[in-house]
């Protein structure tokens, strides 16, 4: 499986609604779709994707494809693209950090390899899928309250039972008047999650817990700063009822390990972007599995191709307490695949077939390509 070539170009594929951030909304989702062709012919295809630009963690698909590009590409060249871990270790060697730029060419080798061995990737990854359909929990819009209200009726109808909120726009305390009158106009929808990506210090903190714990919300993700972790166990040590998630403080296998040793979290969004791939993301979850810490699968708004690696990740993480919420797809008016992922009822079926179990569209690359 010797790599000949690797190739990146960008894509933008417009959302059916704005979706709003803390700072900036966006109207489409970029995306580097990444190819890896070996000289035998085989091609496997992988996804960049930041969500909504670089204000998550610096990262953007402009920078990620510079640095395939010029770096971490050219390494690929006459490399066994079998050997996925001797690949991935040597990476660490040509650039540091760069987690999503290395998730994508990680996807696309994984991908390879499903097609070459005729397995789909759950299979790839350690013995098949635990689960072959994933809860979804739907992540709605930081601003707005009627059309945030109206999406979760009309997704509740749809089968979906968890949602999520996003806060941090606004001043915390017009954020909670906000959430409070929409659980008053919504019916009664199960799993609540608000998550303001670490918009707040830790004295608002404290007093956001108490507050969503009264209006019965279940989950606070991220509350203040990525790197405040004694922050985050203070906030556990505070909670009763609502359980403290870490995303953006833990990305990679050792920021797991600090979290969950610090005990700053109850929870951890699991994603392959954020950790630099499948395999360091199910090291993720295998380490909060141990510190008996739960896992739910993290989004990074991918399209059906990121979304079907994310989702055989999911299908094998040992525990899936909170379910996923890859619902990239559902925000995009149209997708990079001949066969979108398939949702129903609330859940999302993993996908079949060998590697991702997708097969990318080239016409709609060429279509959304810049
Ligand atoms: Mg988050």
């Amino acid at each position: 499986m010797k790599i000949v070539e690797v190739h990146t170009v960008l894509v933008d594929v417009p959302c059916i609604r704005p979706h709003a951030f803390i700072n900036h909304q966006i109207d489409a989702q970029s995306y580097l779709v990444l190819t890896i062709r070996t000289e035998d012919g085989l091609v496997g295809v992988g996804e960049g994707v930041s969500p909504g630009g670089p204000w998550w963690n610096g990262e953007s698909v402009e920078g990620q494809k510079a640095v395939i590009d010029h770096h971490l590409g050219p390494a690929l060249i006459g490399r066994d693209g079998a050997r996925i871990r001797q690949i991935m270790a040597e990476l660490e060697r040509v650039a540091y950090g760069n987690w999503f730029a290395k998730a994508a060419i990680e996807m696309a080798l994984y991908d390879l390899l499903g097609k070459a061995l005729d397995a789909p990737l759950s299979v790839l990854l350690g013995g098949g899928a635990v689960r072959d359909q994933l809860p979804v929990r739907w992540a709605l819009s930081s601003r707005g309250t009627q059309e945030v209200v109206d999406e979760v009726v009309q997704r509740h109808r749809e089968g979906y039972r968890s949602f999520k909120f996003k806060l941090g726009a606004a001043d915390p305390a017009s954020d909670v008047r906000r959430i409070a009158g929409i659980l008053d106009a919504v019916p009664p929808v199960g799993t609540l999650h608000a998550d303001p990506n670490g918009a707040w210090d830790r004295r608002t903190a404290a007093w956001a817990v108490k507050e969503l714990e009264a209006l019965g919300v279940d989950v606070l993700e991220q509350p203040i700063d990525r790197g405040d972790l004694a922050g985050m166990a203070d906030l556990v040590r505070r909670s009763s009822s609502i359980e403290i998630m870490g995303d953006e403080s833990v990305c990679t296998p050792a920021d797991a390990l600090q979290a969950c040793t610090a005990r700053a979290c109850d929870s951890v969004a699991v994603k392959p972007g954020k950790a630099g791939g499948i395999a360091r993301a199910l090291t993720v979850a295998n380490v909060c599995a141990a510190a008996g810490v739960r896992c739910y699968g993290g989004t990074a708004l991918e399209s059906s191709i990121g979304t079907a690696a994310a989702a055989h990740l999911c299908a094998s993480m040992p525990e899936l307490q909170g379910g996923c919420e890859l619902i990239g797809p559902l925000l995009l008016s149209d997708d990079l695949v001949e066969h979108r992922v398939q949702y129903d009822n609330g859940y999302l079926a993993l996908p079949e077939g060998p590697g991702l179990g997708v097969s990318v569209d080239w016409d709609k690359v060429d279509k959304y390509g810049r």
